[in-house]
This record gives structure tokens, sequence and C-alpha cells, in this order.
């Protein structure tokens, strides 16, 4: 199969790209789109062939679930049973945008689709492109992240192609996605609001909403490396994640120790004949003295730092890096979302230098 790629990132967008795509979709084939996270790999969210066919593009486990990308609210009822009022106050705060509901569902979201879970997770995308393509198609579309499964997450059309091409029918390229970690996921289907994976909308904007929340006890890491609680209850968080070709560590502390740490077990590496990659900040890049250092973004901009990971991950093991050595992103808003994907990439593997 040839994987056409389609310009959608003039505005205002093409609509007959958005047309064709609409196209595939409706006749079961398969199309990548960008979100505001990052880009998905779509398919009717009713067809139960779509949904095989997007595990084996992916080469995803079909036991971890889909999620169900919608444009109206009245979608989230015709798919879901004992719908929760918590469920429309989240709605009316936060979609479209990065959150996503777990809730019990209905008989017309299929088993395939849903990992042969009795509850659907369900979001309604803030991209123009996703909304213009549910809209048309008249489809709800189940979407996971548009990579091969174990890599990271696409945050850009040329991402999904290097790990999608020949896999599926049409890449929808809407340029660089805006918040670049996949969504924030609650489940609405216990009494007190649970994070299964943390995003963009954090735990004190949640409670502003609902009140009470809690956060899965099976994500939440202890100084040793493991969870306090039981298995995480988004099964996708209990797969290993993408880990770099480069063995990556996570330094962190005041940044000045933190610097001279990584200068130091950069040359040591070096020394015993590795190639380095470093991840910096745009205020500490010039103060590392060798290998290759990557800038992800700007401490104060917590977002650039979101925004860069994944792009950042592919393009070490582009450049074939033995070990990397990064700082720490425990910033105020986005720090929990940003470290529990980077601290899974670095198999939880932490220096503290004080
Ligand atoms: P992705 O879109 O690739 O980030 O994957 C979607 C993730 O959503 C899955 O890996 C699951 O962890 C989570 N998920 C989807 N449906 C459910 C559900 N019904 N219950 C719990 N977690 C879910
Ligand atoms: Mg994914």
């Amino acid at each position: 199969m040839i994987t056409r790629i389609m310009d959608v990132s003039q505005e205002p967008i093409n609509m007959e790209n958005i047309r064709e795509a609409a196209e595939i979709l409706k006749n079961g084939g398969l199309v990548a789109f960008p979100t505001e996270t990052v880009y998905g790999l779509g398919g009717d969210a009713t067809d139960k062939e779509a949904s095989r066919k997007i595990y084996q593009a992916k080469g995803r486990p079909s036991d971890n679930p889909l999620i169900v990308h919608i444009a109206k609210f009245s979608q989230l009822e015709q798919i879901t049973s004992d719908l929760p009022e918590n469920a429309k106050l989240l709605a009316d705060a936060f979609w479209p945008g990065p959150l996503t509901m777990v809730c019990n569902k209905n008989q017309v979201i299929p088993y395939e689709t849903t990992g042969g879970l009795d509850t659907v997770a369900v979001r309604m995308p803030n991209n123009p492109v996703a909304l213009a393509l549910i809209e048309e198609s008249g489809c709800m579309i189940a979407a996971p992240s548009a990579n091969t499964s174990g890599r990271p997450s696409p945050t850009k059309a040329e991402h999904v192609y290097q790990d999608l091409s020949g896999k599926i029918e049409a890449i929808l390229d809407g340029g660089a996605v805006d918040i670049g970690l996949e969504s924030t996921i609650v489940d609405l289907t216990e009494d007190v609001v649970t994070i299964l994976r943390p995003g963009f909308i954090n735990m004190d904007m949640l409670k502003e909403v609902v009140g009470e929340v809690r956060i899965d006890p099976g994500i939440v890491y202890n100084d040793k490396g493991t969870t306090e609680g039981a298995k995480p209850k988004a099964p996708g968080m209990r797969y290993k994640h993408y880990a770099p070709k480069g063995d990556l560590t996570i330094i962190s502390g005041q940044e000045d120790k933190v610097v001279s740490t990584i200068n130091k077990m950069t040359k040591q590496a070096i020394q015993n004949g590795q190639k380095v990659g470093i991840i910096a900040t745009s205020a500490t890049r010039d103060r590392y003295e060798a290998g290759e250092v990557l800038v992800i973004g700007d401490r104060d901009d917590e977002g650039s730092i979101a925004h860069n990971l994944y792009d950042i991950l592919r393009q070490f093991d582009e450049l074939d890096v033995d070990v990397i050595f990064s700082e720490s992103f425990a910033t105020p808003k986005m720090g929990q979302a940003i470290m529990n994907r980077l601290l899974k990439a670095a198999g939880q593997k932490t220096i503290e230098v004080g």
C-alpha cells in the first residue's frame, strides 16, 4: 500500500483533503491525523475490522484499548451507559481538549475497540483538522497514537511516516502538534475521579471542577523505582514503555551541580569510547563541554519542554548515541506528565546530586 500524505497545514483547511480522508474512514480504511496532543491513527470506532487494522498497523497488543474521538457531547451519550454527572462537568470545563474520560460502554462500540473491556475511553480533541475529519466522516474515530508500538508518540507527520509508511492509507499533515504529550486519562467509573495517565490537564485543574481527585497508585513510583500500588488500571501504562537505543539517565538537583555532573559523566563515557547525547535547556546548552547536546526548551516555558520531548528522543535514536544524560523537568504544571514519560524512557534511572 502507498501511504498518501495530504497537506492540511494551511488556513483555511483544505476541505478537499479532509473529504478524501473522510471517505477512506467511511470505507473502513485508516488515516493518521493531527490532534493537539500527538498524531492519532484513526479508524471508524464502530467497525471491528477497522480496529483490528489499527492494532495490526501499530503492532499493538490487542488488549491495549483505543481512545474514541468525538466532536459532540451527544456522541458520548450515544456510546456510554450510566454516564455520571462529572462527565458533563469535565466536558464543559475541558472539551474540546486534552482530557480522556473512561466511562461504562454500551453495545455501540465493539470490544475490538476497547481491548475487551466493558468501559470506553472518549475524548473531544481541540484541533480543527481532527474535528473536521470527525464531522465530515460522520464517524466516531478510534485513534491511538500513530506510532509503531514501543516507539515515542509522533508529534510531526514525518514521525508517522517513519513508523507507518506502507501500512495505512493516508496521513493528514497539519504540521507539528501543539502540546506534544498524550492526553490526561481519568476514570469516571468509580466514586472518586481517578487519574490513570497524567497529561496537560493536571490534578489541580481537575479538582477545581469535581472536588476530590485521586491518582491511580499503580502509576506512582517510589524512590526505588517501583510502584506502591497494584497494576495500573490503564492497560497502556502496564506495557514496557519506549526505551531509546541509548541508555538514558536523568540527573536531578541544583542546576550547577547537574551541569558539572553531566560534564564529568560525559567525559568519562567518551573516554570509554561511547557516543553521548545530552538533553539540555536553552539556559544550560553552552555549559556542556562535549557530546551531542540537544535543547529541549526553556525552563520558564514548560510547554516547550513537553512539545519537544518525543522529537528529541527520536533524534537521539537517529544519532545512534550509546548513552543519554538528561536534566530533570519537574516543572510546576506539566512536570508530572513530562517526568512520567521521561522516567519511563529512562527505566526510572535517576541520579540525585543534591
Ligand atoms: P494511546 O492513544 O496510544 O495513548 O493509547 C490509549 C491509552 O488509553 C491506552 O494505552 C490505555 O492505557 C488507555 N485506555 C483506553 N481505553 C481505556 C479504558 N477503557 N480503560 C482504561 N484505560 C484505557
Ligand atoms: Mg500510544
